[in-house]
This record gives C-alpha cells, structure tokens and sequence, in this order.
C-alpha cells in the first residue's frame, strides 16, 4: 500500500478494512464520511462541510440513513478521480488549492462542481479561468463559459476567438460540444464582422461598383479592378480572422493587391495622376474594422 508512513497507525487499520488508501490531507479520524474515488483513494471528510457547501450532499443526507457503526461510516463512492476530488474538497474545506494547469483539469472540476451543487468551487473555478494559463485558448473558455452562464467571460472569449479561424478543422471538436445558441452567436459574431466590411466597402466614401468610371482630374476612362481586388482579399482575410489586425496592420501595405491598388495610376499618359488616396482609405478602412461588434 502506498502512502504508509504518512499515515497514523489507526488510519491505516481503517483504510486496510476499507480496501483503499486514505488522503494524506482526509485522514482525519474525526470526519464522520468516507468518499471513494474512481480510483479507490479515500477521502475522511465532515459531513457537516460537505452539507454547507453542497446542495448534493445537502440532499443525500437529509434522506433517511442506516445508522452506520461508530467510526466507521460507510463509504460514499463517486465517479471522480482522485485528482479532481481532492482538488475540490480542498477548495470546500478552506485549504491551500491546487493550482489549476489546464482545461480538461477546469473541465472535470466544473463538471463535478456542477453535479454536487458546489457554489465555492465554481467561483473559484470562475477566477482561475481568467488568469494567464487559460487565456490562450479562448473556445475552450467560451464553451465554459457559456455552459455555466457566465456572461462577461462568455464575451471575453468571444472577442478573443476573433483571432481565429473557427471554421478550420482543428476548432470542430470544441465547437461540437456548446450548445447550438452559443455556435450561433459566435458564427454570427464572426459572420457579422466579415459582412459588416464587405458592405461598407461597397458604400461611400469608397469607390462604389460603378462599370463605367472615369479619372476625377481628366475625365478619362478607368476601371477599378485594383480596388476590386483589394476589396475581395480584405474580405476572404476578414473571413478567416475577423479580428481584422492582419488587415490594417500588414495586408494593406503589404499585400500584391495592396501595392496594385496604391500603384494604380490614370492611363491618360497626359495625366497619370494616382487612383486612391492611400492614407486616407487606410484610415476609413482601420475606422471601418474599430466600429465592427467585438463580442457575442
Ligand atoms: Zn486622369
């Protein structure tokens, strides 16, 4: 057995005859309840803690019990591994937590926290989401998030995931597992943003779809196919990261259709003067993405 010398003799007798291993931290002989992890590990525990801080466990002992034999109560099993009790009795009994290092960890803890009715751990859970270790992975903070009806963290994430992609492959087993309002209102977030540029580009003071343009110095015929092409690749760009960053920050001076459009002159060899007005479409373009909805 492991674990044996961090545990008093008597302890040791009872976890012998309860076919498991006692928590060093739940070893307590005063604690009146005995739970049973998924992988036979014991914890000791107060039934009266596990009453005030768990409408589950509230419930079950206010159901009719067999009085079990003094010191000996009999064991409660349940379905968490022994990692994910102990990190939630520790938060139930006012210890030192473990800290929380990723989301299938949160998960499980939310999960569990969740079915036993546990308000502390929840809002601790809550908190910790938010710091810096979970932060990089805004889906998995939005399907949180949305699943126990955190709004502002829900909105957070929303705006975070407008870095990404959602619709590329690696994102379909998160996406699968929120509930269909909360894919509806991030694709729609997402689509809103690609849809809400694609129509300002289209309107004044851009230049509009008209076929039959003509240089505003020397009246000559012009066509727009630069712009065309510009337009067109800020849109597939919006579509795949509607953040928008890429855009203002890179594409638009960067990109060929960019530097086609800013090079686009009037064919008038008597005039040639220069199509767009780089600074300014910049300008209205950043002001454009600045005034797109950011969060869900
Ligand atoms: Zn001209």
């Amino acid at each position: 057995m492991m674990e044996t010398e961090s545990i008093p003799d008597t302890a040791l007798v009872k976890a012998l005859n309860y076919g498991g291993t006692f928590h060093q931290s739940f070893s307590s002989l005063d604690a009146d309840v005995v739970l049973g992890a998924k992988d036979q590990t014991l914890f000791r525990i107060h039934s009266w803690t596990l009453k005030t801080t768990s409408g589950w466990f509230r419930s079950l002992f206010s159901m009719p019990q067999q009085n079990p034999l003094p010191n000996h109560p009999e064991v409660i099993n349940l379905d968490e591994d022994s990692h994910t009790l102990e990190s939630l009795l520790l938060m139930i009994c006012g210890l030192p937590i473990n800290p929380l290092t990723s989301y299938d960890e949160a998960d499980a803890m939310l999960f569990a926290a969740e079915k036993y009715d546990m308000p502390g751990p929840m809002s601790l859970i809550r908190v910790l989401i938010m710091t810096p270790p979970f932060l990089d992975q805004p889906l998995r903070l939005y399907a949180a998030a949305t699943r126990c009806g955190w709004e502002e963290e829900a909105r957070h994430a929303s705006a975070q995931s407008l870095a990404l992609n959602i619709y590329a492959q690696e994102y379909q087993p998160v996406l699968r597992k929120l509930h269909t309002g909360a894919v509806l209102d991030l694709m729609n977030l997402h689509r809103n943003r690609r849809e809400g540029i694609r129509q300002r580009l289209n309107e004044q003071p851009f230049v509009t779809g008209s076929m039959t343009a003509s240089c505003p110095r020397c009246r000559w015929k012009i066509d727009h196919h630069t712009w065309r092409e510009l337009k067109y690749r800020v849109v597939m760009e919006m579509d795949v990261r509607p953040l928008g960053d890429t855009v203002v920050d890179v594409g638009l001076t960067e990109w060929p259709e960019a530097i086609a459009c800013w090079d686009a002159r009037c064919p008038n060899t008597e005039c040639t003067c220069v199509l767009y007005d780089k600074v300014e479409t910049l300008r209205l373009i950043r002001d454009c993405i600045d005034g797109l909805p950011k969060t869900t």
